[in-house]
């Protein structure tokens, strides 16, 4: 239910005075922030709280236990009224299973045939996509975890959330925090008992596909199943990888990288790590 809230009133004491999240972000100590922060709206006092992100922009949330004034712009279901107001809101709409499942499997078929590939290339433009992706001035944003449900908007009655595809060797500064679809060869394959990196490549262009920590605490079926990766890219050839996550920037900055979160979240060829595992373990293909 997160409409990005990024201003707040800091209230102590006699103080009270707005304050920004790039305020906060650029704090070493932000606990005299803690338990002050509230909702701008007039007359509204739903507390907030700063929520910090690695890659990402900061936001406030508001308290679980708090509720925005019926009127307050930040009250979910009192946007619809408000469309004609020049906002910036946007609203974090989660991709559901469905959406991700279906994406995964088109995008792997039209990177399969070429015939496709081209015929894609000339489809349009993100500018049209983008603006697809708006209702009245209320961004869309397509997002992993944390957001609204696709039921939720859609009795709003807005559509659900664009998920845009990337190839490997087609990112950019425009995607880094958002939710994509990567598509591109895989390269190779790291992994311990933690973590995973599947190195992805598309027109010699390189991209770090990482499974971290809240990868296998999401999808703990997934431990000790990646290296059924790496023989089946030793098996084969070109093997097409497909994935749904989020793209962000290395820790130097200088290239980009993509996480995914889950297990039903990407395809070796246009299959998933559990149903590779299966064929291995049982020679046949669930
Ligand atoms: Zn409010």
């Amino acid at each position: 239910m997160a409409i990005s809230i990024t201003t707040a009133l800091y209230k102590k004491n006699d103080e009270v005075r707005e304050v920004s999240t790039f305020e906060i972000d650029g704090k070493a100590n932000r606990e005299e922030y803690k338990g002050n922060l509230y909702c701008t709206t007039p007359g509204c006092n739903a507390r907030l709280v700063y929520v910090y992100r690695t890659g990402k922009p900061s936001y406030f949330r508001t308290w679980k236990k708090d509720d925005h004034l019926e009127s307050c712009i930040y009250s979910f279901e009192r946007i619809e009224g408000r469309i004609g107001i020049n906002t910036q809101y946007s609203i974090n709409v989660e991709i559901s299973a469905e959406r991700k499942r279906n994406a995964l499997q088109s995008a792997y078929k039209q990177f399969k045939m070429p015939e496709e590939r081209r015929v894609n290339k000339k489809t349009p433009s993100r500018k049209s996509r983008k603006t697809k992706g708006r209702t009245g001035n209320i961004a869309i944003k397509p997002v992993i975890q944390k957001g609204a449900t696709e039921e939720e908007v859609k009795t709003e009655g807005r559509r659900g959330p664009n998920l845009l595809r990337r190839n490997a060797d087609a990112l950019s500064d425009s995607d880094v925090g958002k939710a994509r679809l990567i598509i591109g060869f895989i390269k190779r394959i790291n992994y311990d008992t933690t973590r995973a990196v599947i190195t992805i490549e598309n027109n010699n262009h390189t991209v770090d596909v990482k499974f971290e920590e809240a990868f296998f605490a999401n999808s703990p079926r997934h431990i000790g199943f990646f290296h059924f990766i790496e023989r089946y890219i030793t098996e084969n050839t070109s093997v097409i990888f497909t994935a749904v996550g989020e793209v962000r920037k290395t820790s130097n900055g200088n290239k980009y990288e993509f996480v995914v979160y889950d297990g039903e979240d990407f395809r070796i060829e246009n299959m998933t790590l559990l149903s590779i595992a299966a064929y291995y373990s049982h020679n046949k293909l669930e």
